[in-house]
C-alpha cells in the first residue's frame, strides 16, 4: 500500500494547525508546530492569497491527513456518504469517525491513529469476537472490540508507559481495565471537530 513517508510534522506546519500525527509528542514544546508556526521549506513565510479552489483544496487536504488516508478511499467515503440518507458533510464526518483505527485513537488507548493503525495491522484486536487486521474498517452501531488473546499485557503494558489518562467521547463506551470498548452511539456534528469545514470539501468534490 502507498505510503506518506516524509515528516508528518510538515503537513502539519503547510496547513498551519495541529493534525496530531506524532501521539504524546504533539501536547509537548516539542512539537514542530509550537516551534515553528509557519509552512515548511524556502517559501513556507511567504504571503500567499488562496484562490476559492485553494480554500476548498486546503481543507480537504487537512482532513485527509487528519485521518491519516489516501486519496483514492477519502474520496470514496466521501461519495458514499453522499448516497446515504442525512447531511452529507455530517454523515461524511460520521463514515471517517467510526473507522476502526480512529475509534481505537478515539478510546485513548493509542496516542495517534497511526499507532492505532499499527496494531491493527499487528492483530491486536478483536471485533465482536473476531480478528480484524483492516483499519479501514468501518464499525457499526453496538460492535465491540476487545484486545486479541495475549495483546493484554503488552497494551497494558505501553498505556502505563505512556501514563496516559485516556479521555474517550461519550459516544465510545470503554472499559479501561480490560481495554475492552463498544460503539454506543452515532456521534453528532457538535461531537466532531469545530475546525473542520466540511462545507468547503463538499465543494471541492462538488466541483
Ligand atoms: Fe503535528 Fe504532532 Fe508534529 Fe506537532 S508534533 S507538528 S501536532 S504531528
Amino acid at each position: 500500500m502507498a505510503r506518506y513517508r516524509e515528516s508528518v510534522c510538515k503537513l502539519c506546519r503547510n496547513e498551519g494547525v495541529k493534525l496530531f500525527l506524532k501521539g504524546e509528542r504533539c501536547d509537548t514544546p516539542k512539537c514542530a508546530i509550537e516551534r515553528r508556526s509557519y509552512g515548511s521549506g524556502q517559501h513556507g513565510q511567504a504571503r500567499k492569497k488562496l484562490s476559492e479552489y485553494a480554500i476548498q483544496l486546503r481543507e480537504k487536504q487537512k482532513v485527509r491527513r487528519l485521518y491519516g488516508m489516501l486519496e483514492k478511499p477519502f474520496r470514496q467515503t466521501f461519495r458514499d456518504a453522499s448516497h446515504k440518507k442525512g447531511t452529507t458533510g455530517t454523515v461524511f464526518l460520521q463514515l471517517l469517525e467510526s473507522r476502526f483505527d480512529n475509534i481505537i485513537y478515539r478510546s485513548g488507548i493509542v496516542s495517534s491513529r497511526a499507532q492505532g493503525r499499527q496494531w491493527i495491522g499487528h492483530g491486536h484486536f478483536l471485533i465482536n469476537g473476531k480478528r480484524v487486521d483492516i483499519p479501514s474498517y468501518k464499525l457499526r452501531l453496538g460492535d465491540i472490540i476487545t484486545p486479541a488473546p495475549n495483546s493484554l499485557a503488552f497494551m497494558r503494558q505501553t498505556l502505563e508507559s505512556r501514563n496516559a489518562s485516556p479521555k474517550p467521547p461519550h459516544w465510545l463506551e470503554v472499559d479501561l481495565n480490560n481495554l475492552s470498548l463498544r460503539f454506543a452511539s452515532v456521534p453528532n456534528r457538535e461531537d466532531f471537530d469545530p475546525n473542520i469545514k466540511e462545507q468547503l470539501i463538499i465543494e471541492y468534490y462538488s466541483r
